[in-house]
């Protein structure tokens, strides 16, 4: 089970998981507000089909997938729309969304559809019912889950990876969903191997997480063809290309996706949830958050509705008086939130709070110095030293064109390490974004 595979490079940040990974999941209590923004996943908007003053149920779909790369939303409580307009996210663009006010005295009991059975459906209806139960990645990216289960024509999957290694510091979601729904993750592996038409299934678990990984050998169900794989603590062991790095030794190559090497990965979390909400024909209306960092109070792991507003979230746990950031995701690859009006949604994996003692404010930023300690920190072979000078020069086509910009997955790795202070990563962030937009732009006008 154990393995010392691993990929080149990549650091040791503080883990902080003993903070929260004995605290067992926990209903969240219900807002008196939801706030559904229907730009929570990546792809098209999904379209609303509800009104103003309308009595919805748990469960309920209030909007509809708006292409194929989109989910749709479901009601995650039985209540009233109270109304329709703009809403805050996480990147501060102010998108559609759902006000529901929910029912004071419901019991919030779910709403059963049309079961899925995973023995007699068929893998086209199998990636339906993921799009219809509106799954994304829960492990933070919320890309759509139907979509990237599709083995494109010409290609194969041989491995199933189930990625549990959740490497971000502090959180510990899927650590708790790991010896907690061990049930769930076991039937939604069943789902996925018929739609990937896998051989054979791995999950891949970090040394930190041992008791998880034995919980789980022990309860592989006779017949499917699942190992355990533990690999060494290592940031960031969790993106996609290093885990198939670590466990199947394939370099995915630039530009190309797991698949091109045979493999599909899928988060344990996501997994879970194709378990938990096929064979009931249900939508996702809750999910599993680490709420922790040094200023909170009742830190922990909760099952929060979708659309619970963060402030309530954390009015709830408490926070100290002097909190300074909050981050939603992790500290390496999450996003520092600016507004706390904005709400829970299918990729929040976890919240960090930090108190004003605990954030070193404003760094001054220094010229580089050449160290290379970013060379040596970065997974996938970039030079960030010159890619930071570039940005700074905006020479984003030389970026992306000579130094593999866009493989850049934003772990964060080489900001952590610098002893300039230079934030590399958001110098990345921003210049994809820029190219991105260009090449939009290019192909528009073409
Ligand atoms: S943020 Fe990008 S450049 Fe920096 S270490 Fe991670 S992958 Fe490499
Ligand atoms: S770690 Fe910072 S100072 Fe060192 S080479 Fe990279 S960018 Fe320059």
């Amino acid at each position: 089970m154990l393995t010392n595979n691993t990929f080149k490079h990549g650091v040791h940040p503080p883990e902080h998981k003993d903070e929260t990974n004995k605290s067992p999941i926990r209903q969240f209590p219900f807002a008196p507000l939801f706030i559904l923004p229907v730009e929570m996943h990546i792809g098209a908007p999904a379209e609303i089909l509800v009104r103003q003053g309308q009595e919805v149920s748990r469960g309920q779909v209030l909007a509809k997938a708006g292409g194929y790369v989109s989910v749709p939303i479901h009601a995650p409580v039985s209540g009233t729309i109270r109304s329709l307009g703009n809403v805050h996210t996480i990147s501060g663009k102010m998108v559609q969304g759902i006000y529901i006010e929910p029912f004071p005295s419901s019991t919030q009991e779910v709403m059963e559809g049309t079961p899925v059975d995973v023995e007699s459906a068929n893998p086209e209806q199998i990636l339906q019912a993921i799009q219809d139960a509106g799954i994304v990645g829960l492990g933070g990216a919320a890309f759509p889950t139907h979509v990237k289960l599709k083995v494109p024509d010409g290609k194969h999957c041989d491995t199933l990876l189930i990625n549990g290694i959740e490497c971000e510091p502090f959180l510990t979601t899927d650590h708790r969903v790991m010896l907690e729904q061990a049930d769930d993750i076991f039937m939604g592996i069943r789902y996925l191997i018929k739609v990937t038409s896998a051989k054979r299934v791995i999950i891949g678990i970090e040394a930190n997480k041992q008791d998880a990984a034995k919980h789980l050998a022990w309860h592989i169900p006779r017949g499917l063809p699942v190992e355990i794989k533990v690999v060494p603590v290592k940031y960031p062991q969790g993106s996609e290309k290093m885990l198939i790095t670590s466990l199947l030794g394939h370099e995915v190559p630039s530009g190309g996706l797991p698949i091109d090497v045979g493999a599909v990965v899928v988060n344990v979390a996501t997994t879970a949830e194709i378990g938990r909400l096929l064979p009931h024909g249900r939508g996702i209306q809750e999910r599993v958050v680490t709420i922790t960092g040094p200023a909170v109070k009742k830190k922990g792991n909760y099952l929060i509705p979708i659309g619970t507003p963060l402030r309530f979230v954390l009015e709830e746990v408490g926070v100290t008086d002097n909190i300074s950031e909050v981050y939603m995701g992790g500290p390496m690859m999450g996003v520092a939130v600016s507004n706390l009006d904005i709400s829970i949604v299918k990729g929040t994996s976890g919240i960090v709070v930090f108190g004003e003692e605990h954030v070193t404010k404003s760094e001054k930023i220094f010229p580089c110095i050449k160290c290379g300690a970013c060379v040596d920190a970065c997974p996938i072979f970039l030079n960030p030293s010159k890619l930071g000078i570039l940005a700074k020069f905006e020479a984003y086509d030389k970026m992306a064109e000579s130094y593999n910009l866009m493989d850049c997955f934003e772990c964060g790795s080489c900001t952590y390490v610098c002893p300039s202070h230079i934030p590399l990563v958001q110098y990345f962030r921003l210049s994809k974004s820029i190219v991105r937009k260009r090449k939009t732009k290019e192909v528009t006008n073409a």
